[in-house]
């Protein structure tokens, strides 16, 4: 058996499409185009890579997306102050800090200063504190496009065994509230785990995002698994994942490649979120933002505990 490749690229082309389509409507409508404002805070190095990534894709599908790049060595109170007039500012939906941020400065800081129904990249406390509630809100792009890629190829979650590997705030936390939000029942490990071969050979879902190429191999898997690999970690060979691809593609049920997987939908997510955004400020209708993320059903919203998956 060969497993269904699960192709970041196709599934980003659509959403393009998508969106380029909710822009020029919104456009006709209210006269106004989505904006993005980019933080970058560091003139090389990854952090302007991504700067520059996304401000090409949020052109390309006509979201208005500006860098703002504070001298080096900006002080925290400069930033808050910078960082304060784009939150003031009504024509711009969206703000996002390019990370990783320079030495000085406190990344968790930082995001602070976002105002948080500007911040698409659900890297705010307080938009933590609501997906960890199951309730609806801006989450960070990678977990968002883990759940998008599952949707868009029409895989269950509800019930199923998910286990994501990795609890970083930007990938595995966001992904496992959003995974037990679609009801699957959900394990997290990490670097302290115990026999991590052992927890993930029971995913019928897994995703993985440690950042430690060819982490997974095909002995730790399922066969019939659906596996999502968020890794990108460059080597002596190019681009790699967290899961060995080549070994673990032949037996399991369905994967991501790397490239051409999470990473194309990733940035997809960001700029639909400044959609969301956009609509949502020109619009006293129902948000946008529960189209893919979260939840069917919200238990946090309605009051009740526990209850069983209808
Ligand atoms: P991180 O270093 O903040 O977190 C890594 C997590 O993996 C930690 O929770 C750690 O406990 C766990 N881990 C590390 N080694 C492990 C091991 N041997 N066994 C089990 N767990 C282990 O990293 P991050 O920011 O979450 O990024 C993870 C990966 O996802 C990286 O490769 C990064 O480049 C990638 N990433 C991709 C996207 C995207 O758009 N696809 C976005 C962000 C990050």
């Amino acid at each position: 058996m060969t497993a269904k490749i699960l192709d970041g690229r196709t599934v980003a082309s659509r959403l393009w499409r998508d969106l380029s389509d909710r822009i020029a409507d919104l456009h006709e409508r209210t006269g106004a185009t989505p904006r993005l404002a980019i933080v970058r805070l560091d003139a090389r190095g990854p952090s302007a890579v991504y700067a520059a990534s996304v401000w090409r894709a949020a052109r390309s599908v006509g979201v208005d997306a500006f860098e703002i790049a504070p001298p080096e060595g900006v002080a925290l109170s400069d930033l808050a102050a910078r960082i304060g007039a784009l939150n003031r500012d009504p024509s711009i939906a969206g703000i996002v800090i390019a990370q990783p941020v320079p030495s000085h400065l406190d990344a968790a800081v930082v995001v602070e200063l976002i105002d948080p129904a500007k911040d698409v990249d659900g890297a705010t406390p307080l938009n933590a504190g609501r997906i960890a509630r199951g309730e609806r809100t801006f989450v960070p792009a990678t977990a968002l496009a883990v759940m998008t890629i599952l949707r868009s190829y029409g895989i269950p979650i509800a019930g199923k065994r998910a286990v994501v590997v990795g609890r970083s705030a930007v990938v595995g936390r966001p992904a496992a509230a959003l995974l037990l939000a679609a009801d699957a029942t959900v394990q997290i490990c990490h670097r302290r785990t115990r026999n991590l071969a052992r927890e993930t050979r029971r995913a019928e879902i897994l995703v993985v995002g440690a950042g430690v190429p060819h982490l997974i191999r095909a002995e730790m898997v399922n066969r019939s698994a659906v596996v999502i690999d968020c890794g990108i970690n460059t080597t002596p060979n190019g681009i790699v994942g967290d899961v060995d691809y080549a070994a673990v593609r032949p037996v399991v049920g369905a994967i991501t490649p790397v490239p051409g997987g999470v990473g194309p939908v990733t940035t997809m997510m960001l700029l639909q979120q400044t959609v969301d955004a956009a609509e949502r400020a020109e619009s006293s209708d129902e948000p946008a933002l529960d189209r893919y993320a979260l939840p069917e059903r919200h238990e946090a919203n309605s009051g009740s505990r526990e209850t069983e998956p209808s």
